[in-house]
């Protein structure tokens, strides 16, 4: 059963939430049509998967938010999405061997190009209106390469938010689960949340003490603790002295959940998108067009007739040989 725990420590300025997805990400590694990613890979997929579902129910966007990762490595590029109502997809993208150690720089960012870029796309956008997308390197400000995704997320939290943040990620096979610790804004300061600005506070970043030590013991949780301990359990383990306020879970048909977004439609876009004399010149040497999902592994075939159609319906006919005056 995959949760979301959402919690508050009582009178401090510090919120967190933890994640913990089972059901919903077994499925998105079942529906790989490709053969299983390889190990690393794998397991960075699910720290993704963790750390979008953190985010989106962190800063609760009306919309899709999209973690990607362009790698300059064997991974070329890996993506974790989440819509408002917690439907999650993700896949990856793998060229070449990947050793079954292989570190996150030796995924994606092997000659320091790796980049990763967090996109919200709001779901009732108004006419003009663009995503909103985030990029962040792959490397910290000695330009080290970072190597776990936490540290490139906490960056961009800290860019984006102005927030101090701490994120924990962890992922195997059956479990991808994440916990994030921030520093609420000042009282009356404007953030992503909403509310109007209030009176000019001094920069807190770094410097609060009560985010300083709930953020210290929410960094000495271990992956092993938190791929296989409940949520409860963590913590309680965790949090033991602090007093916490915690969020009804949400779970079921309200919690995190797999879902794909493609559609028959949206692949006739595609096609559309091709321009009818390449659509056509593959109708003609395959007899179809077959596209596959990455996201789900759903199959869509697009016959000579159907292909006709999609361009019909925009009023563009097929070039017809020139008439004769
Ligand atoms: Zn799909």
């Amino acid at each position: 059963m995959s949760e979301i725990h959402k919690f508050l420590f009582d009178g401090l300025p510090v919120r967190g939430v933890l994640v913990r997805l089972t059901d919903a990400w077994t499925e998105i590694l079942r529906r790989r049509a490709s053969g299983a990613f390889p190990l690393p890979v794998q397991n960075l997929l699910g720290e993704m998967v963790a750390a979008v579902t953190l985010m989106q129910s962190n800063i609760k966007f009306n919309g899709a938010l999209v973690l990607q990762i362009f790698g300059d490595g064997p991974v070329k590029l890996a993506v974790a999405e989440v819509q408002s109502d917690f439907a999650l997809r993700a896949t990856a993208t793998v060229v070449g061997e990947v050793a079954a150690d292989a570190s996150l720089s030796a995924l994606v960012n092997l000659k320091q190009q790796g980049k990763c870029a967090i996109t919200l796309d709001p779901k009732n956008k108004f006419p003009g209106q663009q995503a909103y997308q985030g990029v962040v390197p792959l490397v910290g400000e000695a330009h080290e390469k970072l190597e776990k995704l936490s540290e490139v997320l906490q960056h961009y939290m800290l860019q984006s938010e102005q927030l101090d943040t701490t994120l924990v990620l962890a992922a195997d096979d059956k479990v991808a689960a994440g916990l994030l610790i921030q520093r609420l804004p000042p009282q009356g300061a404007g953030n992503l949340a909403g509310g109007s600005p209030g009176p000019a506070h001094e920069d807190e970043i770094g410097v609060n003490e009560d985010y300083q030590r709930i953020a210290m013991l929410a960094a000495s949780l271990q992956r092993e603790e938190l791929l296989t301990l409940d949520v409860d359990t963590i913590l309680r383990r965790l949090f033991w002295q602090e007093k916490l306020l915690r969020f009804e879970p949400l779970t079921g048909d309200a919690g995190p959940h797999f879902s794909c977004t493609c559609s028959r439609e949206r692949v006739g876009k595609m096609i559309l998108g091709l321009g009818i004399e390449e659509a056509q010149s593959i109708v003609a040497e395959r007899g179809e067009i077959e596209v596959g999902c990455e996201f789900c592994g759903a199959q869509q075939h697009f016959d000579p007739i159907d292909v006709a159609q999609i361009f019909a319906a925009t009023g563009k006919t097929p070039p017809a040989s020139p008439a004769l005056h």
